[in-house]
C-alpha cells in the first residue's frame, strides 16, 4: 500500500528535503514541530503542521508518545523519522509499527541488528565482509579490556555499542590509557544513549572514513556508490565528497560489493549506509558501522547519480519495489557538500544562534543549497547547529572545489556566524586541493591555527 499521507518527525533542513521529495510524490505532508519551531521553513511548506511538545527535545523531537499520538490524529499512515532524534530507534520503529503505521527505514528488527554496533560487526562478520579487528562482542571491566587490547594490539578505539554522532569514543594508546577511559566512554554512552555497553577494536592509524550508499526493497539492494568523508572534526563529518577518488577501480568494486551483500544478508529496507575505514597504504577496507537511516551528506550522492535518495526510499518502505537494477545506477562527474553550522569556526566552534539579517543563497548550475533558512528567521538555540549544506557539482574533483569556492563566495548569511569561512579557508587549501587528507588531518590543521591566520588575512 502507497503511502499517501506523510508525517515528518524531525525538523531543520532535513525536513525541508522531505516535505519536497513527499510533494514530488504526490503525498500529503504532516510537519511535526516544537513550540520552538513554529517559524520553521518546512512547516509553512508542508501541507498542514502540527505542534508534538515544548522547545526541549526530549519533549518533543524524542518524544515517542507525543510523535504517535499527533500522527494518529492527523490520519497519517507513515512517519519519516529524518536523521538524529529517533531515526537508529528501534523501540519507536516498533511502536510506529505496533501503530499500523509505516516507519520509513528499516524494521524494527533490522534496526535492533545493525544500529547496534557489535550486533552489526557479527552481522558483517557472517555476510563475509572485513570488519577492523576487536572484541567478539561487548566487553564489561577493565580486566576484559585490557586483554582484548592486548590480543588486537594498541593503539584501541573503546566504542559505545549504541554510539553515534561521534560520541562515547575513546582513544588509548597504552593499558594505563585503557583503564582510565574506559569508563568515561562508558559514562558518555549512559548518559547520551542509555546504554554503556562498550566494545573495544584496533585504531587504525590516519585511515579514510569512506562510507557506501544503498537502497534496499527488503528483497534485493543495490549500491550507489561511495563517499569520502575524512574531514571530521570531532568525529563528525564536516565536508563530503561523492566518490573517492583514493581509490582504484578493483578496491572500489570490492567495496561496493560487500556493501550490497550486507544490505541483502539483512534484507534491508529503504536507504543506508554502510560506513568503512579505509588503509591506503594496504588498500584494505573495515566496515565499521550501519546508519540506517538518511544521512546528512546524502545529496552528494544524488548529484552523482542523479537518484533522488529520500523519494526511493518513501517509495520502498510504502511496498513498491526497487525502481532501478545496479546496472541502471551510473555515476558523473564528482559532487562535494560543506555543512553550513551557527558556529563561530574562529572561535572554538561555539554555537551562535543568530537571527538572519541578509540571505543570499549560492545557485548556479550544478549548485545547491539545502537549508531552511530565511530573512528574518531567528535560529533556534536548542537543536543541531546544522542549518544548511552548500552542494556542489562538477566535471571533475578540481571543478568542484573552484565551483564550491564560487558558491561561498557568493553564499551571505548575515546575522549569524557560521562554518562557511572554515570551508572557504579548507577549499584554498593545497593538501585538500591534493586530496592528501585522512580522518585525523582537520583538527590538528584547526589547532595549528591554519583558520584564523587566513580570516585574519581575509
Ligand atoms: P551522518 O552519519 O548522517 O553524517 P551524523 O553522525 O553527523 O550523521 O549525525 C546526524 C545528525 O544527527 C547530526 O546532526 C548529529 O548531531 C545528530 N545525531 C547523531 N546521533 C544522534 C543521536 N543518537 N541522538 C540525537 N542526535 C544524533
Ligand atoms: P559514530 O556512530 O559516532 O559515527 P563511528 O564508528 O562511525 O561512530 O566512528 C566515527 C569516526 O571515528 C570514524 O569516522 C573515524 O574517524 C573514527 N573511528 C572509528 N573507529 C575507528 C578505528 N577503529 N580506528 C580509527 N578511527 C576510527
Ligand atoms: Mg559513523
Amino acid at each position: 500500500m502507497a503511502i499517501e499521507r506523510l508525517f515528518i518527525a524531525n525538523r531543520g533542513e532535513i525536513a525541508v528535503r522531505i516535505v519536497r521529495a513527499a510533494k514530488s510524490l504526490g503525498i500529503h505532508t504532516i510537519q511535526a514541530h516544537s513550540e520552538a519551531d513554529v517559524e520553521m521553513l518546512s512547516v509553512k511548506l508542508a501541507d498542514e503542521a502540527v505542534c508534538i511538545g515544548p522547545a526541549p527535545s526530549k519533549d518533543s523531537y524524542l518524544n515517542i508518545q507525543a510523535i504517535l499520538d499527533a500522527a494518529k490524529a492527523t490520519g497519517a499512515d507513515a512517519i519519516h523519522p529524518g536523521y538524529g532524534f529517533l531515526s537508529e530507534n528501534a523501540g519507536f520503529a516498533r511502536a510506529v509499527e505496533e501503530a499500523g503505521l509505516i516507519f520509513v527505514g528499516p524494521s524494527a528488527d533490522t534496526i535492533e541488528r545493525m544500529g547496534d554496533k557489535v550486533a552489526a560487526r557479527q552481522a558483517a562478520l557472517a555476510a563475509g565482509v572485513p570488519v577492523v579487528p576487536g572484541s567478539d562482542g561487548r566487553v564489561d571491566g577493565v580486566e576484559a579490556t585490557l586483554a582484548v587490547a592486548e590480543q588486537v594490539g594498541f593503539p584501541v578505539m573503546i566504542k559505545a555499542a549504541a554510539g553515534g554522532g561521534g560520541r562515547g569514543i575513546r582513544i588509548a594508546n597504552t593499558a594505563g590509557e585503557l583503564a582510565a577511559l574506559a569508563p568515561q566512554a562508558k559514562a558518555e554512552a549512559e548518559a547520551a544513549f542509555g546504554d554503556g555497553s562498550l566494545y573495544v577494536e584496533r585504531a587504525i592509524v590516519a585511515p579514510r572514513h569512506i562510507e557506501v550508499q544503498i537502497l534496499g526493497d527488503g528483497d534485493r539492494a543495490v549500491h550507489c556508490f561511495e563517499r569520502e568523508c575524512s574531514l571530521q572534526r570531532r568525529r563528525q563529518k564536516v565536508w563530503e565528497e561523492a566518490g573517492a577518488d583514493c581509490l582504484d577501480a578493483p578496491t572500489r568494486d570490492a567495496l561496493c560489493a560487500s556493501a550490497v551483500a550486507l544490505a541483502e544478508a539483512v534484507g534491508y529496507r529503504g536507504a543506508g549506509t554502510l560506513e568503512y575505514l579505509y588503509d591506503e597504504s594496504t588498500k584494505e577496507f573495515f566496515f565499521i558501522e550501519m546508519n540506517t537511516r538518511i544521512q546528512v551528506e546524502h545529496p552528494v550522492t544524488e548529484m552523482l547519480t542523479g537518484i533522488d535518495l529520500v523519494a526511493e526510499m518513501i517509495r520502498v518502505c510504502g511496498g513498491a519495489p526497487l525502481s532501478m537494477t545496479q546496472e541502471q545506477i551510473l555515476r558523473s562527474g564528482h559532487a562535494i557538500e560543506v555543512r553550513i553550522c551557527a558556529e563561530d569556526p574562529f572561535n572554538n566552534f561555539m554555537p551562535w544562534p543568530g537571527r538572519i539579517k541578509t540571505l543570499v543563497e549560492p545557485t548556479g548550475p550544478g549548485v545547491r543549497f539545502d537549508h531552511f533558512l530565511s530573512e528574518g528567521y531567528q535560529i533556534p538555540p536548542f537543536y543541531d547547529s546544522l542549518v544548511g549544506k552548500v552542494i556542489v557539482h562538477a566535471e571533475t574533483r578540481d571543478a568542484a572545489i573552484d565551483k564550491l569556492t564560487t558558491a561561498l563566495t557568493e553564499m551571505v548569511i548575515d546575522g549569524t556566524k557560521h562554518t562557511g569561512p572554515l570551508h572557504l579557508a579548507l577549499a584554498a587549501d593545497p593538501e585538500v586541493r591534493a586530496g592528501r587528507f585522512h580522518t585525523q588531518w582537520l583538527e590538528p590543521w584547526l589547532d595549528a591555527g591554519a583558520l584564523s591566520a587566513k580570516g585574519d588575512a581575509a
